[in-house]
């Protein structure tokens, strides 16, 4: 890849260089007015297909440790079966409901081993599809934001997207 690729050895050293860049990020949103949703899309689904392979998630699985997955009621039933227990079981060990959506509850999740998911296969389509970069309407996603000093793939789509449309910090 030619772009410019910042290589994260460690969550705390990402955490660090994300705080730092807090003004310099208010001021890239205001620079992304300049450009229609479709644009900013089309650049963040570009930088996501270049980036994603060059980022070895087994290395990092901060997700898995920070986040909690939505969970329909299949997955549910799938992960508690991995877990030998009903539903109903697994629901009041380790799902909240928060009214209306159930989470996994658990910070690190509880099938995070050694850096890998090991529900692999049937792991929930919250993690499958994280960090979601192949959505729509990211200049005002306000998780794409909030990613970006929790995920590697985000920070270096989000700094490769300030190249790409000329922005000056
Ligand atoms: S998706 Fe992002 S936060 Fe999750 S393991 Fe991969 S690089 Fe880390
Ligand atoms: S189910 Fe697997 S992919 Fe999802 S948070 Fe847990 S360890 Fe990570």
């Amino acid at each position: 890849m030619s772009r410019k690729f910042i290589r994260i050895d460690s969550v705390t050293e990402l955490e660090k260089i994300a705080s730092a860049k807090t003004i310099e990020n208010i001021f890239f949103k205001k620079h992304l007015r300049n450009f229609s949703s479709e644009k900013v899309d089309a650049l963040v689904h570009e930088l996501d297909r270049e980036i994603t392979p060059e980022i070895d998630c087994t290395q990092c699985g901060n997700c898995c440790k920070k986040l909690e997955p939505e969970l329909s009621t299949e997955e549910i039933e799938k992960l508690a079966s991995v877990k030998n227990e009903t539903p109903e079981q697994f629901k009041q060990n380790y799902v909240l409901h928060d009214g209306k959506t159930n989470f996994l509850k658990t910070k690190p999740c509880i099938f995070l081993s050694e850096n890998k998911c090991s529900v692999y296969e049937s792991r929930p389509q919250a993690c499958a599809g994280f960090p979601h970069l192949d959505l729509k309407d990211y200049k005002y996603k306000s998780t794409f934001w909030s990613n970006y000093s929790l995920c590697p793939i985000v920070f270096n789509v989000i700094e490769c997207l300030k190249e790409k449309t000329g922005f000056r910090p």
